[in-house]
Parts: C-alpha cells; structure tokens; sequence
C-alpha cells in the first residue's frame, strides 16, 4: 500500500442539512490537523453541497446513490431504507478503492446512519461515532436500556405512564412526551423507536464517539452517567465533546439551497434589536395550515417587524392578503443567510423550533429565543434553553395571542436574559487555544494516532 501524505478519514453523515452541516465543519477541523477528510453522501446531497466546497479547503467530497427514485421525497423512513438497503455497498466499494492509496485511518459515522458502522467494520478500518447534537440527547437514547427496565417505556418506546423524567442528578426534569422518537402515530412511534435500538446495538462496541456539544460540565455529567448506568457495557466509549463546530477559511456553510441574501439589505434598514428572526430549520414538516396561520396572526399583532424563512408552496397559505397587508414590515424568503442574519445588530430574538445547530448558532450570535420545539430533539434542547440556560422563553400554546405573548416576553425582557445569553456565549466561544472543545478534539486525534 502506497503510504499518504494526509491519514485519510471518511466522514458519513446522516444526510440531511442539520447533520451534514455539523459533519463538515467537523471535516474542515480535521483538515487544519493534517488529515484528508472525504466526506461521503448521497448523490442528492453532493449536487447540493459539493459545488459550494472550496477546493482549497481541502475537503474532498465523493458521492453515492441511495438507489430510489429521482422524484421520491427524501423522508425518514424513505431515506432509512436507502441507508440500509441500498447506500452500504456503495461505501464498500469507495473504502476497497483507497486499499491501493493509503488506505483509510477511519471512518467518523454520524449515529443516525449507523448502517455505515457495519460497513466499516466489515472492511476492518476503525470507526467514531458522531453525535450531532447536545450530549444530554446523546445521554436520553444511550439511557433506552435502562428506561425499559425500569418501566419507564415499553419494549416499543411507548410511555407507560405520563409525567416527568430525571435522568441525571441535576439535569432538569423531562418530560416523557418529549421523548425524541415519539413523533406520528403509533406505528411511526414504533418504528423510530426501532430504529434507535438498531443504533444502539451497533454502536455499542465504539471506542470514539464525538459530540457537536460544548463541554459545560460535561465532564462532570459523563461521569456521574457511567455511575448511574446499572450495567454499563465493558467498555463505555470515550466521549469527545467538540463542540460547537465552525467552518474554517474555504469551507462556508454550504446549504442544500440558494440563500436569498436580500433579507441581508433589508435588516440593514431596522433599528438594533427590533426585528424578529422566525426559521423552522430544513427537516421538519411544516406546521400545517391551521399553525402556520396562527402564527402569521400572532406576528402581525405583534406590530414589530419579522424575517420569516418558509419555503415556496408553504408561502401560498399564509392568510389571504396577508403578504400584501405586511409589505415592508414581513420579509419572507425561502431560505437566508442564517449565521449572517442571527449575528446582524437588528435582530432582537429568534422564533425557532430548537434544532441544535439553530440553538448553537443563536448562542454564538448572542441572541434570546422564543421556542416552539415542533420534532425528535427539540423538546430537549428546548428544556435546557428555557430552564437551565434561561435565555429563552417557551410559547405557551398555539394560538395567536400566545405568539403575540411569547414575542412581547422575549422583546421586552429587562435585559436579564440578553446578559445570560452573552455570559453564555463568552463560555461558549472562548479563545480557541485554550477552549476544552479544542482539547477535547485533539485527545481524540491523540487516542486515534
Ligand atoms: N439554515 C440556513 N438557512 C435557513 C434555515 C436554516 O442556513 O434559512 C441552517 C441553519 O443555520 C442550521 C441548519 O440549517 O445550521 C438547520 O439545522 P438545525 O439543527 O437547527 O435544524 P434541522 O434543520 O436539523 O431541523
């Protein structure tokens, strides 16, 4: 085998913008420490980012089919069965064809595609798994074993009985509707919940696992989760908490879709503080009519002005006229800027659904949320938003007037909420030398070399 300048990493995400924004940020830090990441996703995905790569951030971006129908949508379920039907040997044959080149040191396989864990191995090349969102997420499905003995869930991830759940000494309390794979009706629940035991089983024996969560007494929570553990596995895996992630010189976020940056110019024209940001992220469903109009009424009365990111058919069902009535004081785009957004002096606060990349962002731009967590991991990072950090505020309902309410808590807060959120992100963003992420990453580097 011919040996390379750069150790070669394969990184495998889940192919869906909130993971493989993460995964390529997790690329272009590899990169800066002398590896050659190759990042591997499906064709729909590589026409996306691919162009948007600069090649000189040295990321190498290689594609393969997911094997369904050019016009099927790219659901959960669709895409959980191109990832273990289909997309295995495919990535086979890419780790077979580096044999000749080098070979690969390893492959960093996001958690949700856990299909890819048993293609690695199969091939003999090392594998870390990848965590894309906060540890407390990582720590509720790590913890489904104990959940079921404890008759806290079914063997089908069903509550069996209603409340609130406490998995860790002086985590908040959850609630066990929130749990991430109660989502749909029953046979959906079931099955997510499936889909989660399959993960687990196959990431049981990782040495690695990286997580996109800054370390806020992550030390501290990682042991007292192997004490709580009844029996833990042999071997627990090293956790590595990198987070939060960012793109380096050459790698911009590259989005799956033209970001409008009009609503760049037109936040130029607000007074600091005033605009409100409203973005469900790129994977939920939408809201259904019912939501999205209540929420249109709850912006309007509010009488300040909003950047609202809703995609093209779902624009159409805003209430009649409604465009029209707002002209100049509602921006509507299909897709922005949203680091560049979040961090312009006009925004006042961000109406979110709590995606964890969303979070982050907002943290590292210093701005307060208004939370309406719709999916999976949202109701967590939701709780620690509004109950640990408090540097946001939960919309009590779904009406228009608490909207109009949540909007009125987060714009006229006394500043209490502003500081914690500044404090928070001073944390957060600390000088990169001496930030834990940093150190976090390179004793993984250290333990993989
Ligand atoms: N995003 C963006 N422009 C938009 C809306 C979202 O660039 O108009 C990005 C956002 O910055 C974030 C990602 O899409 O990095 C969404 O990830 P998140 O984990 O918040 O939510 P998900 O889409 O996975 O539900």
């Amino acid at each position: 085998m011919k040996p390379i300048e750069r150790p070669r990493i394969l990184l495998v995400p889940y192919p869906a913008q909130g993971h493989v924004t993460p995964m390529l940020q997790l690329a272009s830090a590899l990169q800066l420490r002398g590896f050659e990441p190759v990042m591997v996703t499906p064709e729909y995905v590589h026409r996306q980012i691919a162009p948007r790569i600069e090649p000189k951030s040295g990321i190498i971006c290689r594609s393969i089919p997911d094997g369904l129908d050019e016009k099927e949508p790219r659901d959960f379920f669709t895409i959980e069965f191109a990832m273990e039907n289909n997309m295995p040997v495919h990535l086979e044959r890419i780790i077979c064809s580096f044999d000749e080149d080098g070979g690969v040191l390893c492959v960093v396989v996001d958690l949700l595609a856990s299909w890819a864990i048993k293609v690695s191995k199969h091939c003999g090349v090392p594998v870390a798994g990848f965590w894309p969102a906060m540890l407390a997420t990582y720590r509720l499905i790590t913890a489904i074993p104990e959940m079921i003995r404890a008759g806290v869930i079914s063997e089908f991830g069903i509550p069996q009985h209603q409340g609130k759940l406490c998995l860790l000494p002086n985590e908040p309390m959850l609630s066990i509707e929130d749990l991430p794979w109660l989502v749909g009706n029953l046979a959906a629940r079931k099955s997510r919940f499936i889909f989660w035991l399959r993960t687990l089983s196959r990431s049981r024996t990782l040495r690695w696992v990286i997580v996109n969560s800054f370390p806020e007494n992550g030390d501290e929570m990682i042991k007292q989760q192997r004490k709580s553990v009844e029996s833990p596995p042999e071997n627990p895996p090293h956790v590595f908490q990198v987070g939060p992630l960012s793109c380096h010189s050459g790698s911009k976020n590259p989005s799956f879709w033209e970001e409008d940056r009009s609503c760049l110019d037109w936040l130029n024209k607000h007074k600091a503080c005033s605009v409100i940001y409203v973005s469900f992220g790129s994977w939920v469903k939408p809201l259904g009519e019912e939501k999205l109009n209540e929420l249109a009424l709850g912006l309007e009365a509010s009488r300040r002005p909003f950047l609202w990111v809703v995609g093209p058919s779902w624009q159409e069902r805003f209430p009649i006229g409604y465009l029209g009535r707002l002209a100049g004081r509602g921006k509507v785009v299909s897709w922005a800027p949203q680091m560049e957004v979040l961090k312009h002096e006009a925004i006042g606060c961000y109406l979110t659904h709590c995606g964890w990349n969303s979070t982050m962002e907002a943290i590292q731009s210093g701005k307060c949320l208004l939370c309406y967590p719709v999916a999976g991991d949202q109701f967590v990072n939701c709780t620690y938003i509004v109950n640990v950090w408090k540097i946001g505020v939960k919309i009590d309902g779904f009406g228009w007037r608490d909207v109009e309410e949540g909007v009125r808590s987060v714009m006229e807060d006394e500043g209490e909420m502003h500081q914690r959120v500044m404090e928070l992100k001073a944390r957060v963003i600390a000088k990169e030398g001496s930030s834990r992420a940093v150190a976090s990453l390179t004793a993984f580097i250290d333990d993989l070399q």
